[in-house]
């Protein structure tokens, strides 16, 4: 993913560039005065004592013949070696350009060196290391500084050094104004860079505080001991944190370089994001902070001897090993790799010509721990730098990541709410359809029952007639038969029967004797005065009355109205008049038990015979 656009990448470009070359021009200025002191100090020859027979003893050493003396390199190295080493050499002047001088040995981590100068006749001894607390110095020098004396003349001096770290002896004769001066220039630099370190530390450790990145407490941590180690490796750490500590002095070396390195892989495969890009590199990084943690930790009971050995031969490892990393990754185009490769180079290459120099292969003018001290700078720098790139990349690349996530929230709200609208619309459709269906069913349901009491109504009536049928009068008599009861109101029922009928069939047909019968029903339905009256076709051309609450007068009286009215009315089919009448028994009383309406219609059927007995045409209501 491409975390910057073009313009920015331009940018961060420049702005590199343009650190790097503010840097390398500040030291370049600082180093440059250091140059023009080169005539007030020289390098002696040294000649070193090989032969072992001499015995550890100063007037020994001076006995012992020339050719017991081998010359050597100035700087002396005799590596990794707790033995005593003993250096001669001569100085045909004890002063420099009229002036006083010192002799200078610009290794502060050497434990023990005596000093024995002979000149004019006069000898003097001096005794300095760190392997005695700082406060016993007679020069308050974070290096090594011994007095030569100060009138004209030559000088031999004898010095016997031993330590249990590297035996490197570089010893320089200055003279004393000129190296002040020089010293001064120096410190200006050292205060410079640590001020540098300290300001870089606090700074990352605020970041650390406001962003929660690990990253920059890994930054702080690897500034913290790159500081405390080279400020060990120059002397100014026991001068100035550790003075009465001879013991922490002679640990202090691995035990921060080897903190250093842990900081340095965690810092790396953070910044580089290791872990993103091969888990196997993740786990090699994090199996080397904890062999350096190792390294660290051992440090303080192990000898110094294996611990340094142990620490140099995993450095050159990690050095290529983060080296190797950071440009591979910038050939697969991870942006702040090629600059990390850049920073670590600059140590690197300030490391290598510090070491080429401290062999003589390459002569400088600058001194290998200073040039050191410039290649960790511009790697500060150069990491600090990075460290921002990769933090405002990282930032821009959650910025955009939250924006997306987002908007893909916006996305499924949108999305739940169209669902919600869709849900919406299809209850209320949903709803709208049953109200619609179950209106629908309602309205058949009425339609059916509406149907239902019509046939009801059909099956009680009587198709000939129109009137109510035999089944109609069965259950209107049971009705009316128990409101009786209730009620103790008198019920009334009248039977009634076409006098010669069959001779009216015989006569004029039997569509002729259907009319009649419809003519009879008819004037019949007519008479009834009250609601509750009721007239049924019993059955052939009988009729049956229900009159509720009606007394025997009463009931007499309108079936002779109806006798009078039939009498009165023949019945007129196809041009011909046929008379008719009827007869009819009446009977009325209050029903006392159950079934007494059957017996009343017997009593009513009774009177019907006896009305045709008396001869027809006539109302029977008394027995
Ligand atoms: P009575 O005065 O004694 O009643 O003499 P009647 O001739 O009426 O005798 P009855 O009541 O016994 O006769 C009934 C006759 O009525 C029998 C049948 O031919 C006729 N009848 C019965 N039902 C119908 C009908 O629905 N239509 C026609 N046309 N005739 C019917
Ligand atoms: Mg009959
Ligand atoms: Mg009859």
């Amino acid at each position: 993913m491409q975390f910057s656009t073009p313009t920015t990448r331009i940018t961060d470009k420049w702005l590199f560039g343009l650190t790097v070359v503010c840097v390398v021009a500040l030291l370049v200025l600082f180093t440059d005065k250091g140059l023009q002191q080169s005539r007030d100090y020289y390098w002696p020859a040294l000649k070193v004592l090989t032969d072992k027979q001499y015995s550890d003893a100063i007037d020994q050493v001076m006995a012992a013949p020339d050719a017991a003396w081998r010359e050597d390199n100035n700087p002396m190295n005799a590596g990794l070696s707790d033995e005593p080493v003993w250096l001669r050499f001569t100085l045909p002047v004890t002063r420099i350009n009229q002036q006083a001088a010192y002799i200078e040995i610009g290794y502060p981590l050497l434990d023990s060196i005596d000093v024995w100068i002979h000149s004019g006749g006069r000898s003097g001894k001096f005794h300095a290391g760190d392997a005695e607390p700082f406060e016993q110095r007679d020069s308050k020098y974070h290096g090594f500084l011994f007095p030569l004396p100060e009138q004209e003349g030559s000088a031999t001096v004898f010095m016997r050094v031993q330590s249990s770290s590297v035996v490197k002896v570089p010893v320089k004769i200055w003279q004393q104004k000129a190296f002040w001066e020089h010293i001064s220039n120096t410190n200006l630099v050292m205060g410079l860079f640590f001020g540098l370190l300290l300001a870089m530390a606090l700074s990352n450790l605020f970041f650390f505080f406001t962003t929660r990145t690990l990253t920059f407490i890994y930054y702080t941590g690897y500034v913290i001991c790159l500081g405390l180690t080279l400020a060990t490796l120059h002397g100014f750490a026991y001068k100035y944190l550790w003075p009465e500590q001879a013991w922490f002095q002679s640990k202090a070396i691995s035990l921060f370089a080897s903190t250093t390195l842990i900081f340095a892989v965690v810092f790396s495969a953070s910044l580089l994001e290791i872990s993103s890009h091969s888990k196997r590199l993740a786990t090699v990084f994090k199996v080397l902070a904890g062999a350096f943690g190792l390294i660290a930790a051992s440090a303080l009971f192990l000898d110094y001897a294996v611990s340094i050995r142990l620490f140099l031969v995993l450095l050159t490892f990690t050095v290529f090993l983060i080296m190797g990393v950071a440009i591979w990754l910038a050939r697969k185009k991870v942006s702040v790799a090629g600059y990390y490769a850049l920073a670590w180079g600059a140590l690197l290459v300030s490391a290598f010509t510090a070491s080429l120099d401290n062999l003589d292969i390459v002569s400088i003018n600058v001194p290998s721990q200073v040039l050191l001290v410039y290649g960790a700078a511009i790697e500060v720098l150069m990491l600090a730098f990075i460290l921002a790139i990769s933090y405002s990349r990282q930032r821009d690349f959650m910025l955009a990541a939250k924006e997306d996530a987002l908007e893909q929230e916006r996305e499924a709200v949108r999305a739940k709410q169209a669902l919600i609208e869709l849900q919406q619309t299809t209850q209320d459709e949903l709803e709208y359809k049953v109200g619609e269906r179950t209106l629908e069913l309602e309205i058949a349901l009425r339609e059916l029952s509406e149907a239902n009491r019509e046939l009801e109504k059909l099956n009680t009536i009587d198709p000939l007639t129109g009137i109510r049928n035999r089944r109609h009068f069965d259950k209107r008599l049971q009705a009316e038969g128990r409101r009786s009861r209730r009620e103790q109101t008198p019920l009334a029922l009248a039977m009634v029967d076409i006098d010669y009928f069959k001779s009216v069939n015989d006569q004029h047909g039997h569509s002729a004797g259907d009319a009649c019968i419809k003519h009879v029903a008819s004037i019949l339905q007519q008479q009834l005065k009250r609601l509750s009256d009721d007239v049924c076709r019993y059955g052939g051309e009988e009729f049956g009355i229900i009159l509720p609450n009606t007394d025997t007068d009463g009931a007499e009286q309108l079936l002779e109205a109806m006798r009078a009215e039939i009498a009165a009315q023949p019945c007129m089919f196809d041009g011909k008049v046929i008379s008719l009448t009827i007869s009819a028994g009446v009977v009325s009383g209050v029903i006392a038990f159950s079934d007494e309406e059957n017996s009343l219609l017997k009593t009513a059927d009774e009177r019907l015979y006896l009305a045709k007995q008396a001869g027809r045409n006539r109302v029977v209501a008394k027995q």
